[in-house]
């Protein structure tokens, strides 16, 4: 059988992670406990997640010249991305996310993007090949919006079914962006903001998918932590209940979500079908510290589920 392809557009960061006693104030100098990186960036979580599950993925992107280019290009590597479609530039160093972590779970987070903001219309038109070879494409918002939405206009001329997940969350998303995909796919926060309105119930969820449904994309997907999602689409509004864990790092969950959406979709499930999968691989994320470390791999998963 042959393996689903799932071409994601996005970035890739290098998280710098301080463990401090707690926040500093303005101008002081603390001592951290512990230091460690990881690898994030929205686009790169999902590819990876993607790939741990079995997809052949395609990574467009944007690295620096640097370190944390040549760590982050290896762990796709390791994982076996395809990274013919990241280039590197000397003109702005890798994405990278400071961090700080409280003992109390409190943060404070930098995000310098870097080089992924140099990512540009020349680079979706190189990948046009792989959009068109790809199951699903799918953007996020860590790139500029122009590319994003040349990413989502392009997959579609390619014929390719496109995935947008409106991450980080933005009031001013151009139009243009939701009737240009395929599949919405925020989280609680994102949804509230596109709508206008809160997304704290689940009946607030399929309100405001509804209302984000007539505004063009082919169907809206609001996930909603531990209670699973919300799916709506012609064929009406459902709630596709979540899978209860014992929740012990909730970081990357969205990310898991939707890389693990893309690979059941490339793969030919249903909108219902695959989103009640990508509710059990994203619960499982929830129970490991990390993020792309949290992320399960195909051979620790039972083979139902594959
Ligand atoms: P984000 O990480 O973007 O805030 P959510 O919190 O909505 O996104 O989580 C995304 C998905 O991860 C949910 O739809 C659900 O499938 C899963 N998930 C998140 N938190 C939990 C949890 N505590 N228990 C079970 N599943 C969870």
């Amino acid at each position: 059988m042959s393996r689903p392809k799932v071409c994601v557009v996005g970035a890739s960061n290098i998280d710098l992670i301080s463990y401090v006693p707690r926040l500093p104030a303005l101008g002081e100098t603390l001592h951290g406990s512990t230091f460690r990186t990881g690898f994030g960036g929205k686009g790169a979580n999902q590819a990876v997640m993607a790939a741990k599950l079995g997809a052949d993925v395609v990574m467009v992107g944007k690295l620096g010249t640097d370190d944390f280019g040549d760590r982050t290009l290896a762990n796709f590597r390791e994982l076996g991305i395809d990274t013919s479609q990241v280039s590197r530039s000397d003109e702005a160093a890798t994405g990278v996310a400071p961090i700080m972590v409280a003992p109390d779970g409190s943060n404070a987070i930098v995000i310098v993007t870097g080089a992924n903001d140099l990512l540009d219309a020349d680079d979706i038109a190189a990948a046009r090949p792989s959009f068109r070879e790809s199951g699903v494409v799918i953007c996020q918002l860590e790139i500029p919006v122009g590319v994003t939405l040349a990413a989502l206009r392009a997959a579609r001329d390619e014929g390719t079914r496109t995935i947008l997940n409106p991450a980080p969350a933005r009031e001013d998303l151009a139009p243009e962006l939701l009737g240009s995909c395929d599949l919405l796919c925020p989280n609680q926060s994102e949804a509230a903001l596109l709508a206008g309105h809160p997304v704290d119930t689940v009946s607030q969820a399929a309100n405001a998918a509804r209302e984000l449904l007539a505004r063009g994309p082919g169907a809206v997907l609001i996930t909603l932590g531990g209670d699973g999602c919300v799916v709506a689409d012609e064929g009406g509004v459902d709630q596709i209940p979540g899978v209860t864990v014992e929740a012990v790092d909730s970081t990357g969950a969205g990310d898991a979500f939707v890389g693990a959406l893309g690979y059941y979709l490339a793969r030919g499930d249903e909108l219902r079908s695959a989103a009640s999968w990508a509710n059990r691989i994203a619960a499982l994320s929830v129970t490991a510290p990390g993020t792309q470390t949290s992320y399960p791999e195909r051979v620790e998963l039972p083979p139902d589920m594959l």
